[in-house]
This record gives C-alpha cells, structure tokens and sequence, in this order.
C-alpha cells in the first residue's frame, strides 16, 4: 500500500480525492488542514509522498531536511506557482518538486467571457435598477460582440483560450505577444501593443507577473485606449497600477473594468469578512464603483481544475515515487 499525505487540502478536493481512490486501492490517502513548515513536517513521517496547496513560503532547512530523513522523494504541489519552494533546499535533500502547470485554461476564459459580458451589456446597472424596482432602459442599450474588436495582451494557454472563445462568438480578435504561435493564426492577428491598446473594444490581459509586466497597465496605457473600452484583468493584481485603473474609471477615460484579481487581495480574497473590515482601499473603492466588477480571484474556480489538480498532482507524486520521472518536475 502507498502512503499519502495531503497537506491543506480543500472540502472540494476532498470529493474528488475520494472518487479517485475508488479507482487506487493501492493508494492510502490521509489529509489534513495545515499547511507544511517547521511545526507540521513531521506528520509526514511513516508516509511515502506528500503533496500541498499553500500561499506560505517552505523556506525552513528543517523541513526539507526531514522530510529527506523519513525517505520521502517529493514534495507535490497542487497548484501552479512554485515561488514558496527553496530550491537549493530540495535539491540538497534529494526532492523533486512538481506543480501543476495549468488546471483548466479554459475556466478563467470562462470568466473573462462571463465579466465582458456582463459589462457589455451594463448589467451592474440593471442589477442595481432591479434592487430598487426601477426598469426603466435608459442607458442600458448595447453593442453585441460579434461587432466588437477584441484585444489579448499575453495569448498563452489562457490568452489563447480567450482568443477561441472571442472568435466563435464572431468577434475580430487581435492579441501582442512576444511569442507567436502558429496553431492561433485562424483565430487571431498578432498586432503591437499600443495597436491593441487603441484599437480594441475589449482588453484583456493574460500575462504572468514579472518585473517586465508589473504595472503594464498604468495611467499613460489607459489613456491610449478608447473611452468605451471595457478592461478586464483575470491575470494577477500588479499587472495593473490601480490607482491608475480606478483614475481611468472614474474619469471614464475607459468605460468599464472587470476583475478577477487586484493588488492586495492576499489573505482576503477567499476569506469572510461579512463580520470584520478588511484593509484593502483599492478593493473598496473598486467594490463601490458602478462602472466595475470584481471577483474573488475565482476563475480557475470550477469542477474541472479541481479535479485536475488533484489528478495531475497524484499522477506526478506516484510516478515518482515509482522512481520514474513526472514531466512536471522543476528541478
Ligand atoms: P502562459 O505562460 O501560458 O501565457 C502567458 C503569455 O504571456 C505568454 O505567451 C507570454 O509570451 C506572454 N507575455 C509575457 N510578457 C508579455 C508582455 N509584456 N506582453 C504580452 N505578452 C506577454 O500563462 P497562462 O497560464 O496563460 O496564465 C496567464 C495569467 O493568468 C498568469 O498571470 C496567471 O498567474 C494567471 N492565472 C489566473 C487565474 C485565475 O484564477 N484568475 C488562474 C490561473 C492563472
């Protein structure tokens, strides 16, 4: 029997982690709700592989180090982001680390899809006519998307998710990326950045965050674009200055911004603050802006990345525990 321990597991991972032992009677799974550091390493003692999904660093010596001492070969992330991982850590400890490099590329365009939308067709201002019994139209007419320019900063595996959906939909889509991938040539026309920041009707941006992408959005991008341009970013928070977004919203220098992530939002978006403040003011003011939307960085959030980070994950742990090689090892 192959011993398993999964640190801070999810209740939604839970359902498909006990579906998938349906199918491995071989495999013995416990969990727990903590995640791996100092104090929690050694609840992996006795077991043959772990695996977490955690924000907090593992930068602790002790933990590689014991977890090389109870003879365990791996520490599995079932998540995408591997910055909490010391590397020269696990390397001197003979661990190999996977991630889970993308869960369902398609879910956040899902939600890309969903916000545009929503600020197409000026639904914050219906919902909010609807809550004080007033239907009235005014305001409320639209453009349909099919006559509508949509433009992708970043059209990797999510960018190029979005670029398939925009295109079915029958609007032109236009994207920049310094890498151009031939499989997208029927479905988009690779332009410049400012091309796509004055030309189209919605931006959206799909680029990692590094130090080239932090703040690439700022105050002298939105005002290159048009005033009716709908902004949406489902990538991560710094990619936007966002005192400039909310400057370019409340000056309509663009008409509307759709988020599913801000800066900030660490330790607040997926916990409850109904009961307590939380200390974010972007996030505030964003949250009372008739012209904006924003989620809580849930659009990864659906049945098929769950599943799929706990599959792929698993998958990866047990390939190397068998001693072979998980295409998805960082070191
Ligand atoms: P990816 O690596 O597959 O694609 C990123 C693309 O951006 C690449 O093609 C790259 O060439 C391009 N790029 C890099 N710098 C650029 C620049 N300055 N201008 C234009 N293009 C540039 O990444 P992905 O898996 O598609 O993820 C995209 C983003 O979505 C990341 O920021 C990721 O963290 C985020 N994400 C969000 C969620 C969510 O729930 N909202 C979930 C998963 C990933």
């Amino acid at each position: 029997m192959i011993k398993i321990l999964m640190y801070n597991i999810m209740d939604d991972e839970k359902i498909v982690v006990t579906e998938w032992l349906k199918h491995r009677p071989d495999v013995h799974i416990d969990w727990n709700d903590v995640t791996l550091n100092p104090d929690t390493v050694d609840l992996a003692k006795g077991y043959d592989g772990i695996s977490t999904e955690q924000d907090n660093l593992i930068d602790d010596p002790i933990v590689y180090e014991k977890l090389h001492e109870f003879g365990i070969k791996q520490i599995t992330l079932r998540i995408t982001g591997y910055d909490i991982i010391d590397f020269d850590l696990a390397n001197k400890n003979d661990l190999k680390v996977t991630n889970v490099p993308a869960y369902s590329p398609r879910s956040v365009s899902e939600m890309v899809l969903t916000q545009a939308m929503w600020l197409l067709r000026h639904l914050n201002t219906a919902q909010q006519r609807n809550q004080a019994h007033d239907f009235t139209w005014e305001g409320l007419q639209a453009r349909e998307i099919h006559d509508l320019t949509v433009g992708i900063i970043g059209a990797g595996k999510i960018g190029s998710e979005v670029a398939r959906i925009f295109k079915a939909l029958g609007a032109t889509v236009i994207a920049a990326d310094p890498i151009h991938r031939p499989e997208l040539n029927s479905v988009l026309t690779y332009v410049d950045h400012e091309t796509v920041f004055k030309t189209a009707d919605i931006i959206t941006t799909h680029t990692p965050l590094l130090d080239s992408t932090y703040h690439l959005f700022d105050e002298s991008v939105f005002k290159q674009m048009k005033p009716s341009a709908i902004f949406i970013n489902a990538s991560r928070g710094g990619v936007v200055d966002t005192p400039a977004l909310i400057t370019a919203l409340e000056n309509h220098t663009i008409t509307a911004a759709g988020l599913d992530t801000i800066e900030g939002e660490a330790d607040i978006f997926s916990n409850d603050f109904s009961d307590s403040d939380f200390d974010n003011d972007y996030l505030k003011t964003i949250l009372a802006m008739p012209n904006a939307i924003i989620t809580p960085h849930i659009g990864f959030y659906t049945d098929n990345a769950i599943r799929n980070m706990v599959e792929i994950s698993m998958h990866d742990m047990l390939t190397i525990i068998a001693g072979q090689t998980s295409e998805h090892e960082l070191n």
